[in-house]
């Protein structure tokens, strides 16, 4: 990646930030956009110990930064708010990202001539009726319901990718980014897994939502770093599902936990959000096509680094 330069909108974020510390250490110049609405200075921080990393602070759906005088390469449109209780309470400025937000990116793209790569989402299958998900199905989703900011917001990105892609030829690629975790989530983002270990690390009640009976499929992050990376090099442009197929109940996520954490936490059930998807699971078939990818980190492992990290914060 020497020589090369890589935009990525919502470097401050979790995922987007692993991508850009993981193109900085391949040599490339990584150009990072963020307006800090829900990402961390503290994730800044790390890659501007990187020379070839340049900052703007900048919404992306109102104006980009200048970039006249810069080649690029690789844009990756990662600014999307994520997290389930980010949807009650931003939910305009997500609309707002996945479409502005996207198109703005992917006029540049255009204009550049650069590979353009949509982080998508498995929400975009909403509450799955096919199960595991494959990229062919195309999804169950409430238009009106209170993940619907989201879901609604990132099925549209997806189109407008390929529109721009059948329209002005722009090298698009489309990654459906499943359940994924490790260090440098927020704390206090409302996922299942931060939630969990921050409790068990506490000794404070794991909360598990409903009966605990839904399921999703753990990725850790450099395992998702890879596969998003696999994709994009290899020039595909119709969705991918990036993530782990390792599939556990909510209720048995809460108890792994509790158990590698030897905590003393008590696990309770409080009531689970309305449209809560009840099975999530990705067929990576597709991915391992692509990228003869599997996903490395097992959750032990990458529960021991998470642990690590948000222990580190306290
Ligand atoms: N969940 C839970 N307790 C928590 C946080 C989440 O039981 O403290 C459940 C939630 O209801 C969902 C699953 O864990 O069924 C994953 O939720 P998350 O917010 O991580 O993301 P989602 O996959 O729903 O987008």
């Amino acid at each position: 990646m020497k020589g090369k330069t890589v935009l990525v909108s919502g470097a401050a974020g979790f995922v987007p930030s692993h991508l850009s510390e993981f193109y900085l250490k391949k040599g490339a110049k990584v150009i990072g956009i963020d307006n800090f609405l829900t990402g961390s200075q503290s994730n800044i921080d790390i890659l501007q110990k990187f020379k070839n990393f340049v900052f703007y602070e900048a919404n992306v759906y109102e104006k980009l930064p200048d970039l006249s005088e810069d080649n690029i390469d690789y844009i990756f449109s990662m600014a999307s708010p994520a997290s389930p209780i980010d949807f009650s309470k931003i939910p305009l400025e997500i609309m707002l990202v996945n479409s502005e937000g996207t198109r703005k990116l992917l006029e540049l793209a255009r204009i550049k001539n650069a590979r353009f790569l949509e982080a998508s989402t498995s929400e975009v299958y909403g509450d799955p009726e096919v199960h595991p998900q494959v990229e062919e199905y195309v999804g169950h989703v409430n238009p009106i319901g209170p993940r619907s900011c989201y879901d609604e917001s990132k099925r549209f990105a997806e189109a407008l990718t390929m529109t721009y892609r059948n329209l002005y030829k722009v090298d698009t690629a489309i990654v459906r980014i499943f359940n994924t975790y490790g260090p440098r989530m927020r704390p206090d983002d409302g996922r299942v897994i931060p939630n969990f270990v921050n409790q068990a690390i506490k000794g404070e009640n794991v909360t598990v939502y409903g009966t605990g009976k839904q399921t999703r499929s753990y990725c850790y992050v450099s395992d998702l770093i890879d596969a998003i990376d696999c994709v994009c090099m290899s020039g595909i442009h119709t969705p991918v599902n990036c993530g782990s197929p390792d599939e556990y109940t909510i209720l048995e996520t809460a108890q792994l936990i509790v158990k590698l954490l030897e905590s003393s936490s008590k696990i309770v059930f409080k009531d689970l959000p309305p449209d809560d998807p009840k099975r999530r699971r990705p067929n990576i078939t597709k991915l391992k096509q692509i990228a003869g990818y599997y996903p490395k980190v097992s959750f032990e492992q990458g529960i021991k680094s998470t642990v690590e990290y948000f222990t580190s914060l306290l």
